[in-house]
């Protein structure tokens, strides 16, 4: 295998990791607007890292969770 071929290998191994991980994403998604809403996250100032659902059409937000940058998690709303 040369070189180029060695990366070419890589990048589609890549590629199907990001899929598998759309996917599932996409599927775990609340929906608004009839799609599935996608994912966002934001360090907020006070040392907390949030994570949040957006819709693409309506911008309208749902809250996933909010981590310490200690790890621990403080989920706001898990069900839609
Ligand atoms: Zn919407």
């Amino acid at each position: 295998m040369t070189e180029q071929e060695e990366m070419f290998a890589i990048m589609d191994g890549m590629e199907e990791v990001n899929r598998a991980m759309h996917q599932e994403e996409l599927r775990v998604a609340p929906l608004c607007h009839m799609r599935p809403m996608f994912r966002d996250m934001s360090d907020s100032t006070d040392g907390y890292c949030e994570e949040w659902w957006e819709c693409s059409v309506c911008g309208h937000t749902k809250p996933l969770y909010r981590r310490r940058g200690d790890g621990e998690i403080s989920i706001k709303e898990v069900t839609k």
